[in-house]
């Protein structure tokens, strides 16, 4: 079974409301744990930024069911790669809100100080989410 990785972005729609994150990493935790699927979900209140990694056919299936869901919209995938290693083995959804020191991050991996992911490279996005990793308090 191929490993792979797919981080997307997305933005929260009209539906989404602040308790919805709790009950995203609820279902999210235990859908992945049953799939082997890990990774790390970033929020800032105007963007998602979720890493998938794991089987190619898992991270399909739970791709897909994420873009039902109508808490969110406009999704585009940023990176799509078959690896040999996992970066976010140990959450099966790590979750990591904006604070002062992830917005210290943008200007290191954009062009602009503003967090923007639609205008940022794939790898880009990679890089900063494994930076975000140090970030995660708890899951
Ligand atoms: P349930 O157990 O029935 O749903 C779990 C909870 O979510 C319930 O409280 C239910 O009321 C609520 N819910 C489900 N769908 C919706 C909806 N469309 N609108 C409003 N409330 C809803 N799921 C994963 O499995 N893995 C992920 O990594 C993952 N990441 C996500 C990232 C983002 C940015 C978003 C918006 C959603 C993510 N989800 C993820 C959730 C996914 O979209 C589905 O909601 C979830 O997989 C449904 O789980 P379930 O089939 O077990 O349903």
């Amino acid at each position: 079974m191929y490993l792979a990785r797919l981080i997307y972005t997305s933005h929260p729609s009209d539906n989404f409301k602040p308790e919805d994150v709790e009950n995203i990493l609820t279902a999210s935790r235990r859908n992945n744990l049953a799939k082997s699927v890990s990774g790390l979900l970033y929020f800032n209140q105007n963007y998602f930024l979720q890493c998938l990694e794991g089987s190619r056919s898992s991270i399909n299936q739970i791709y897909h069911k994420i873009l039902n869901d109508d808490r969110h919209g406009t999704p585009l995938i940023l990176e799509y790669k078959e690896i040999v290693e996992r970066d976010f083995p140990r959450w099966e959804m790590g979750y990591l809100p904006e604070t002062a020191d992830t917005r210290l991050l943008y200007r290191r991996f954009s062009g602009a100080d503003e967090f923007i992911p639609y205008h940022m490279s794939g790898e880009s996005c990679h890089r900063l989410m494994i930076e975000m990793r140090k970030l995660v308090k708890a899951v």
